[in-house]
């Protein structure tokens, strides 16, 4: 390929800069700062492509950190949304589109008789977690190193991307996420290794475990699968022991597969929460189960608001994804995602960097300095993240954006061109940060 000088973003720089004047470090997420070498700022997004207010075209594997499986701005959900902004956008009451994407989710998901939406994954999340109390008037919900459900007080704990496991592996301490974060917060949190089935069979069997919350594959630290038959041990655990069993499905959720996680592994939760994909970038969220326990917000007492739940361009958004999303689609992204993990993985290989490429054809992780797939959370804690963020730099500065934390993305509008262009973007890339690694 015709070799081209390294991309600059130098607007980004300066326009980051001015921005810090309104927006504290120039975002409007902690998630978005210290993006090496810059944050980026953007004007348009078309399919797999992003296009900077450098003039650089990005082949994007954020993807809005999980939403845009269908890419950016696809016609079905664009018409949809402008054709719903002519009938009205908020009624604080119901609308036929909500009650279609209802039904949608009910029809996908197996464990969804009920669903409710709202606007952001970290409230599904709280919804899941009062339920969950209020249905066993128990207290205790026990979460697990690594996974990430949200920026409140009561659920940040020991999560992603801070790496900040502690205390021995069998009885990890709860660390709090933030400076601020109310310690009393953490009071009905406990904190467990995932993947261990015997330990967490142990901790429920004392029977005061209101509820169990998981990534039932672990996507915000690593892409890692559930170890053979442990997600039907905890489901039958939590069956024996009268423990809620929730899946945080705001990642896999209609990325894994039309159905989710749950779907793909074949184990059904008695609640789940989604979020991203489920709308292509709206704002949706949605806490599904079942009927028994999301009847509780009707008729049991307990408490679920939201100006914004179920907004009618969001439903509009959310009935064109969920329309679009076949089996064929899913053929697709397993195919090319596929290809492209075994692309990246000869490619490193090739350039002598040690690294393991794993997870879903849909979002997988790659890891530098690891030759086995992670287990768990805390093999995580051995991976080179210096080195990888040189080497998502490199891939930058080729046209390329992918997280600095290890996660990929895919859409289906990665076709196998633009396979093709970011496996040789992946090679180059790989041959500089070995370079700078020796
Ligand atoms: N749960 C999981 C598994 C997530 O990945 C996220 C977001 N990355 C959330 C919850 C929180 O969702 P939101 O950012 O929409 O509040």
């Amino acid at each position: 390929s015709v070799s081209r000088p390294p991309l600059s973003f130098d607007g980004s720089v300066r326009q980051i800069k001015e921005n810090m004047r309104w927006l504290p470090g120039g975002v409007s997420s902690n998630f978005r700062l210290g993006i090496a070498p810059t944050p980026l700022v953007f004007e348009r997004g078309e399919g797999p492509f992003l296009f900077d207010i450098d003039g650089n075209r990005l082949i994007d594997y954020y993807l809005g950190m999980g939403p845009m499986i269908l890419g950016h701005s696809p016609a079905g959900v664009r018409d949809a949304v402008k054709a719903q902004a002519d009938k009205g956008i908020l009624f604080a009451g119901q609308s036929a589109v909500e009650t279609e994407a209802a039904r949608r989710v009910c029809e996908m998901v197996p464990c969804a008789e009920r669903v409710r939406f709202g606007s952001s994954g970290s409230e599904a999340v709280q919804g899941a977690l009062r339920l969950a109390r209020a249905a066993t008037g128990r207290r205790i919900i026990l979460k697990f190193e690594g996974h990430y459900h949200g920026w409140f007080d009561n659920i940040l704990w020991s999560t992603a991307p801070a790496l900040n496991a502690a205390g021995p592996e069998d009885a990890p301490v709860p660390v709090a996420g933030s400076v601020g974060q109310e310690a009393e917060a953490g009071g009905g949190i406990e904190v467990m290794a995932w993947n261990n089935l015997a330990r967490l069979e142990a901790r429920l069997a004392k029977g005061d475990v209101a509820g169990v919350i998981m990534e039932a594959a672990m996507c915000n630290a690593g892409a890692i699968h559930p170890g053979p038959g442990y997600l039907e041990g905890v489901r039958e655990a939590c069956t024996r022991t009268g423990t809620i069993l929730i899946f945080d499905e705001v990642i896999t959720g209609f990325r894994l597969s039309p159905g989710g996680a749950q779907k793909r592994f074949g184990v059904t939760p008695d609640l789940a929460t989604f979020g991203k994909a489920i709308a292509n970038g709206f704002p949706v969220a949605a806490l599904a189960g079942r009927a028994d326990l999301l009847d509780l917000f009707a008729t049991g007492g307990v408490v679920h608001g939201g100006t914004y739940n179920a907004q009618c361009l969001s439903m509009a958004a959310t009935v064109a994804t969920l329309e679009a999303l076949t089996p064929e689609l899913f053929a697709t992204l397993e195919t090319r995602g596929t290809r492209l993990m075994n692309g990246i993985r000869d490619a490193l290989a090739e350039a002598g960097i040690k690294a393991s490429v794993a997870g879903f054809p849909q979002v997988f992780h790659v890891a530098f300095g690891l030759d086995q797939p992670a287990r768990d959370y805390r093999d995580l804690t051995r991976i080179n993240r210096l080195a990888y963020v040189a080497f998502t730099t490199a891939l930058l500065k080729r046209g390329v954006r992918a997280l600095e934390r290890g996660a990929w993305f895919l859409s289906s509008e990665h076709d196998d061109a633009v396979i093709d262009e970011t496996l040789a973007a992946v090679a180059a890339a790989a041959r500089e940060t070995k370079g700078e690694m020796s």
